[in-house]
């Protein structure tokens, strides 16, 4: 999401004469786009401030968009003297407007819903692989959670406008289109779902391959898992975020699904789609978690055989409820626990990544290296076409290398 926000950030910033510069001392404008969802991200946001404050040019206009801005809000100016701006997740597109009175220190943090994404000029070029937001915000407490306080209520874009931002990223060149959304299964404008953006997408021959990130366990309905039969352009990779393996943490980060019904869904799934391999992400530590909670998550990592995951020990979040819980668990012990399901999903991720040494892959490149239809990384001696198939001739924990055979 913060990847395709700086994008359309950066191609309005083009558009208005800017070129980018990868030298903060040589930079007009210093534009952090930020992310609060731990409490790390934010720290480290601020830290980074303090250094650019230091290293930019004077006179250069310096500020932050995103999550974090509005988690800071006014406290921003007070932390990092001669800030200049702080605009929110939804205020982006007020940068040209900031820019014409730098010494104003606009603070714009209010939820406007989906006005950015009309104000923003359109896109001027495409990578290969095109983020594509269908939503904004997040309707679940998910007791953890700042999205929601930052992000504001869930919204699905309109259908059209959508579409109309695909069809001019495959026109750009895109060949694979990235659905995002909080809850991306969600989405919803009017009766239309997710699945028909897809199959509406699958219809552009340039377009090869599709896929969507993140998805809420809970609505994996039929006619989404159906599709993953029926359209061959859709990746046989999705991330399925189950946070915990404990039916009583769930409970509590107001989770609400049941882990046989989640693995319900990946025996769904993996019938409509042999081969396919998930991912998720999980939380250790969260208030209350004890050795046993924790086991039960490290079975459910084992069960699924995830290929991969993001983990991460449980962060207290302002405006969130588990900030107010009792039993928050020590830091020692939510480091142990992080380790020990890292162990786990990176055995899963190694035996994949062998599993793979002899097969043939279509891969699409994404920046130097290729990616695999399950998103793994291919290093390849020597860079070829954009879209190519690879003989995969060796694979560990990270990544794996190959041969091009052909380009497709
Ligand atoms: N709906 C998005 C949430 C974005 S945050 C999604 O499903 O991806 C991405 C991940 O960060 C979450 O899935 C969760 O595992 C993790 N996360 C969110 N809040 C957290 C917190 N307070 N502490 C630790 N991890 C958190």
């Amino acid at each position: 999401m913060n990847v395709y926000d700086g994008r359309r950030v950066e191609s309005m910033l083009e558009g208005m004469g800017y070129a980018r510069t990868d030298d903060a001392a040589d930079a007009d404008v210093i534009v952090l786009n930020t992310c609060a969802v731990r409490a790390k991200a934010t720290d480290k946001v601020f830290s980074e401030l303090g250094r650019i404050r230091k290293k930019k040019k004077p006179g250069a206009i310096f500020g932050i968009m995103g999550c974090v801005a509005r988690e800071a809000g006014a406290d921003a100016f007070r932390k990092i003297p001669g800030l200049n701006f702080a605009l929110g997740p939804q205020q982006y597109h007020k940068l040209s407007l900031v820019l014409e009175n730098p010494d104003a220190r606009s603070l714009c943090v209010d939820l406007s819903g989906l006005e950015k994404f009309d104000e923003l000029p359109k896109m001027a070029s495409s990578e290969l692989i095109a983020y594509m937001p269908v939503q904004e915000g997040c309707d679940h407490c998910c007791a953890y959670c700042i999205v929601p306080y930052v992000r504001g209520p869930e919204l699905s874009r309109p259908f059209d406008a959508v579409m109309d931002d695909v069809r001019r990223a495959a026109d750009m060149g895109a060949i694979e289109i990235c659905f995002l959304g909080q809850n991306v299964n969600e989405y919803d404008n009017k009766g239309r779902r997710l699945s028909d953006l897809i199959i509406e997408t699958a219809k552009m021959g340039a377009v090869k391959r599709i896929r969507y990130t993140s998805s809420y366990p809970a609505e994996m309905k039929d006619e989404l898992i159906a599709l993953h039969a029926a359209e061959p352009k859709l990746l046989p990779f999705l991330n399925l975020p189950i946070q915990s393996g404990s039916p009583d943490v769930l409970r509590r980060m107001n989770r609400p699904y049941k882990v046989e019904d989640y693995y319900d869904i990946v025996a769904r799934l993996r019938a409509a789609r042999p081969g396919i391999q998930i991912s998720s992400d999980f939380i250790v530590g969260f208030p209350g978690e004890t050795d046993e909670d924790f086991e039960r998550t490290c079975k459910v990592a084992k069960d699924i055989g995830y290929i991969n995951s993001y983990t991460f020990k449980y962060s207290k979040r302002p405006h969130t409820s588990a900030a107010m819980m009792p039993d928050q668990v020590p830091e020692k012990i939510k480091s142990e626990r992080l380790k020990i399901l890292d162990d786990i999903v990176g055995e899963n991720t190694r035996a994949f990544n062998e599993s793979c040494i002899g097969k043939t892959l279509d891969c699409l490149l994404d920046g130097k290296n290729y990616r695999t239809p399950f998103m793994q990384q291919v290093v390849v001696g020597e860079r070829g076409a954009d879209y190519v198939r690879i003989k995969i001739t060796d694979g560990n924990k990270c990544s794996l290398r190959g041969k091009i055979c052909e380009s497709i």
